[in-house]
């Protein structure tokens, strides 16, 4: 069955702004049927890591906190706690992050919540019964609000070709250990010809797994796959084992998203800004040359149709000589251009067969 997916180009004219065109995008994609009075929303944001300037403007999503206020609902807004060394791994470091970015109260007239707490120790156990996970853990915040709206910017990523509403939702919303749940069948691998040993493998590796005698070395014991070390690299001397275990983290995280939805059907919205479509993830501390121009912003009920959509319109796209694509940039496939061995289609094939949404959409244009 074919999804709605609705669409707004990044077009506008005097006495238009962008917001009010999202606010009419949302309306007519029925996003605020979600919410009724009283309701606890959660708008699950990535307030992007300190250095970041490509997350999502803090102004769009007060008008999203307006319209939930609007129907009487209660937004906040959410994240959870990272895996990874950075300034988003406890609720203090990641609140005066999201605040330093723009997502203060006096900006977006929403609370900040973190989902898993101080530590990343407060989650609930979400029975999926999948074939991964019987149980995902997802922060505890998420699972108790009444209603959720995804705010996602969608952009490339290692480890799952592109992010998107489900690496948002699924991994996004994973307590620390349901990070590491996920991410634990990715096995590094230093090559050590391009190694330079300069170490900083080694300082933002989380568990003090890499040593640095000659060249880097992992102990695997140790390793919790996080992929740290393999963005921090500049040589790229640290590379995932993607042949074997791609498709398995993707798999992962649509699990963890449909734990996020469970007890919540009828109760979500997802909204998708193409825009700033950078190579690599907000939870770098940069953002690199975008891939493709702004394209728009998406609104659908269906977190599959969203993501097909936004990956179809990255694909049917210029691509920018002057980004990480390079000599690459002509490729249909931008995401593959950029991470050879990450099949992205896996998540959404995987997802849509668990149930979360189709793949089949109907791009509306508003
Ligand atoms: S960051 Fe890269 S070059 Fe530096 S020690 Fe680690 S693997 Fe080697
Ligand atoms: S060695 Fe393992 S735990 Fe350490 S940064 Fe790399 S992937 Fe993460």
């Amino acid at each position: 069955m074919s999804s709605e997916v609705f669409y707004t180009s990044l077009k506008t004219k005097q006495g238009q702004s962008l917001i009010t065109k999202m606010e009419k995008l949302i309306q007519r994609a029925g996003l605020m049927d979600a919410v009724a009075p009283k309701d606890l929303v959660a708008i699950k944001m990535h307030f992007g890591e300190r250095g970041n300037l490509a997350y999502v403007r803090p102004q769009y999503v007060r008008r999203v906190v307006e319209m939930i206020k609007k129907k009487e609902g209660k937004p906040f807004l959410t994240d959870a706690n990272t895996l990874y060394v950075g300034s988003r791994t406890n609720a203090v470091d990641h609140l005066q992050t999201a605040i330093e970015n723009g997502f203060d109260f006096s900006v977006v007239g929403a609370p900040l919540v973190i989902a898993d707490g101080l530590n990343g120790k407060d989650y609930a156990s979400v029975p999926v019964n999948l074939k991964h996970f019987k149980e995902v853990k997802i922060g505890s915040a998420a699972v108790q609000a009444d209603a959720l709206i995804a705010i996602t910017h969608f952009k490339g990523h290692e480890a799952t070709g592109f992010g998107g509403t489900l690496k948002n939702l699924g991994m996004g919303l994973g307590s620390r250990a349901g990070k590491q749940q996920q991410h634990s069948d990715l096995l590094p691998q230093v090559q050590e010809e391009k190694c330079k040993a300069c170490g900083k493998c080694a300082k933002w590796c989380p568990v003090q797994a890499i040593t640095v005698e000659g060249k880097a070395q992992i102990n695997y014991n140790l390793c919790i796959g996080c992929g740290e070390c393999t963005v921090t690299c500049q040589y790229k001397a640290i590379a995932i084992n993607w042949k074997t275990e791609q498709n398995m983290i993707q798999e992962k995280i649509a699990e963890y998203t449909a734990g996020v939805l469970q007890g919540k059907e009828g109760k979500t919205g997802f909204i998708t800004f193409v825009m700033d479509v950078s190579p690599l993830c907000d939870c770098c501390g940069w953002n690199d040359v975008p891939i493709v121009g702004d394209i728009g912003i998406l609104a659908s009920k269906d977190p599959i149709a969203i993501d097909q959509a936004a990956v179809d319109l990255v694909n049917q796209a210029h691509g920018n000589p002057q980004s990480e694509l390079g000599s690459k940039h002509g490729e249909n496939d931008k995401f593959r251009a950029l991470f050879p061995g990450v099949d992205w289609n896996v998540q959404l094939a995987y997802g849509e067969e668990i149930g979360l949404g189709s793949r089949q959409y109907t791009l509306i244009e508003v």
